[in-house]
């Protein structure tokens, strides 16, 4: 594996609610997009990944897709219960969308609305379903994805990691082939980026460090609006 990952404050907001995993040697790759007030935000997505991490490699033995599932969920009990032993931190949550790659098979977590894209023969795939309003909408046919993108409401999540005691992480593996790309992202990213032009930027950069400088910098360019966090892999 191969693997570049940036993260950007964007030109608007205030601080970076963001945070990545991009590590080769153990084929672990996460994002997560935090939410709260009073900086909760970062808490949340930072304690998510830190905690998903730890699990999956010093936790229990098993099949890894269950092994990932059970970290995630782990992961949701820490923030769940930080969120209720401050009042600041109250009612936080944050995005989760992992893979784990082991031998030739990538085993995928998600929840939220931050995204898993398959580059594969110069196709792009989304491996992820958005969970937001507006993510609902277009998966029953009511918005079209291009609508969705510069919806007011699309910032509504319907899922996220820590803000209850339970919680309903979408989970598969994928087949992976030698030169696939495997592209995470925030919502900051795709908001201003369609799936057609991060499919042209991937595709014309070769190298993974200038294909996601590239991204930032359109992500830049069209007004940054969110924090932007891009991790791209190749599988070699
Ligand atoms: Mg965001």
């Amino acid at each position: 594996m191969r693997a570049e990952a940036l993260s950007h404050t964007g030109l608007v907001r205030p601080g970076n609610e963001d945070y990545f995993i991009s590590d080769v040697e153990r084929g672990l790759f996460a994002v997560a997009d935090g939410m709260g007030g009073h900086q909760a935000g970062e808490v949340a997505s930072h304690l998510a990944l830190r905690a998903l991490e730890d699990r999956l490699f010093n936790g229990p033995a098993g099949e890894p897709l269950s092994r990932l599932l059970g970290a995630a969920e782990f992961a949701n009990e820490i923030v769940y219960r930080c969120s209720l032993a401050s009042q600041e931190r109250a009612g936080m949550g944050t995005t989760l969308t992992a893979i784990w790659i082991v031998g030739s098979k990538g085993f995928l977590v998600h929840i939220g609305d931050s995204r898993a894209y398959l580059l594969r023969d110069g196709q792009l795939q989304v491996l992820t379903n958005d969970h937001s309003y507006v993510g609902e909408l277009v998966r029953s046919g009511g918005l079209t994805a291009e609508e969705a993108r510069l919806h007011p409401r699309r910032n509504i999540l319907t899922r996220a990691l820590g803000t209850g005691g339970t919680v309903n992480i979408d989970s598969r593996e994928i087949e992976l082939k030698p030169g696939d790309r495997l592209l995470l992202c925030t919502d900051g990213l795709y908001e201003v980026i369609s799936d057609e032009e991060l499919a042209e930027i991937v595709n014309h950069h070769q190298e993974l460090g200038e294909a996601a400088r590239e991204l930032l910098r359109l992500a830049l360019e069209r007004g940054g609006p969110d924090n932007v966090t891009v991790v791209l892999a190749l599988y070699e």
